[in-house]
């Protein structure tokens, strides 16, 4: 920080780094909101929701926390903006990344989002992310056809999955055909459709569940009849564990299907063929995405 003094000490010129002036800048707008908002408050007891009123969690579970309006009051709500349109046209216009920092996560929204998320199966937009969801949906892959089933498919599918399978839904290819890309439908296999499979073991305090959870797949949903997931165990602590079941994509899909219906009965209303107003008849072919980089983007 400089201070610029002149010789006959009258008048001063600070300067202040960039980020410091955008820091000040920030408490200035907050302070004249909460005085705004108490002003409000004292002139009227009537108004039930303050200006100032502080962001309250959207469910009882005390998942979103309470969180005073901040820098992040600015941020604004994803409104389906870029629906339907593909991430490799929006990816290269500029602008993109400036954007998508204008916007709240579109799944927390709460964290400003960081990412573009996309669907790698059908190459449409889902939604812009903060860095923390987007990291919690990307599929943990030993292989290219092959990912661990960890703890965080439980928010994903459990905690958190009205909100998951909304957005994975904004991608009008999942939509239509009312799945999620491979990766993910191979995960709620193992996770969800193959629960009562999974082998417990003794342990200090009741049962364990065996090992860590781990889902592969022969071929691709292009080609639905020759793709095969096996759900297996790493790690059984007595070693006679292994493969759990292997499942037919079709027969995976549907049991997906009658699964979403029962659990987010909205997202599933609004899925299905006959969902695809506006929408080009012919899907673009889908280019099956296999190298690292791409992985890096999901
Ligand atoms: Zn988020
Ligand atoms: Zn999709
Ligand atoms: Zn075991
Ligand atoms: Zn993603």
């Amino acid at each position: 920080m400089l201070v610029e003094q002149t010789r006959d000490g009258t008048q001063r010129t600070w300067w202040l780094p960039r980020a410091v002036v955008r820091l000040l800048d920030v408490a200035e707008h907050a302070e004249t909101r909460w005085l705004r908002a108490a002003r409000t408050r004292q002139a009227s007891a009537v108004v039930t929701e303050p200006p100032s009123r502080p962001r309250q969690a959207r469910d009882a579970d005390g998942r979103r926390t309470t969180s005073p309006e901040g820098p992040t009051a600015s941020l604004r709500p994803y409104n389906k903006e870029l629906e339907g349109q593909l991430y490799s046209v929006l990816s290269r216009k500029t602008g993109t990344s400036r954007r998508v920092a204008g916007w709240a996560c579109a799944v927390c929204r709460t964290a400003p989002a960081t990412v573009l998320d996309h669907c790698h199966e059908h190459g449409y937009v889902r939604a812009p992310l903060c860095q923390s969801c987007n990291t919690q949906e990307r599929p943990d892959h030993l292989y290219s056809n092959d990912i661990r089933v960890a703890n965080r498919y439980t928010r994903l599918f459990h905690t958190d999955t009205d909100d998951w399978l909304r957005h994975w839904h904004r991608c009008p290819g999942c939509r239509a055909r009312t799945t999620l890309p491979l990766p993910h439908l191979a995960a709620w296999t193992a996770h969800i459709a193959c629960r009562s499979l999974r082998p417990t073991h003794r342990a200090p305090r009741g049962r364990k569940p065996c090992g860590v959870l781990r889902v592969s797949w022969t071929g691709s949903q292009n080609a639905p009849r020759s793709c095969l997931l096996t759900v297996a165990v790493d790690f059984c602590p007595s070693g006679e564990h292994r493969v759990l079941a292997r499942v037919p994509y079709r027969e995976a899909a549907e049991r997906f299907r009658a699964w979403l219906a029962e659990t987010a009965p909205a997202v599933a209303a609004a899925a299905g063929p006959d969902r695809l107003d506006g929408l080009p008849a012919q899907f673009r072919p889908v280019i099956a995405d296999t190298s690292g980089e791409g992985l890096a983007l999901f």
